[in-house]
């Protein structure tokens, strides 16, 4: 059997990459590895996930319509790592009546309780 690759596009085989953080084994210790891997959650449907990696004040109520998307594939355009906050600009790919689009986001993370969350998209890059 071919080995499933990872959904976040990063070339690895999907088991030793964000599996390993959709499962619990690990927790992404950059905030680009936890970009990449809530983008994993939403093609895979994990929403526990997204929950668990959203900060808690600008988490919305999540429910299973959010996952209706058709994502296709991930692009990580740049990203600024920072200690206690960092950036990460993006475009997630998905699919509407047979045409790819982009969503293009400019994220913002910070460290809460020790561990990188998804905070907001930023309306321009810093
Ligand atoms: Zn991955």
């Amino acid at each position: 059997m071919l080995e499933q690759l990872c959904p976040c596009c990063s070339g690895k085989p999907f088991d030793s990459c964000c599996r390993l953080y959709l499962s619990g084994k690990a927790y992404p210790g950059k905030a680009e590895a936890l970009m990449r891997s809530r983008f994993s959650a939403f093609v895979t449907g994990n929403l526990p996930y997204l929950r668990k990696t959203w900060h808690p004040d600008t988490c919305p109520e999540l429910t299973s319509e959010d996952l209706n998307t058709q994502w296709s594939r991930l692009e990580v355009i740049r990203s600024k790592p920072g200690l206690k906050k960092s950036i990460v600009e993006f475009k997630a790919w998905f699919v509407e009546d047979g045409t790819e689009r982009a969503l293009h986001e400019i994220s913002l993370f910070k460290l809460y309780k020790k561990r990188w969350v998804y905070v907001e998209p930023l309306s321009e890059w810093p």
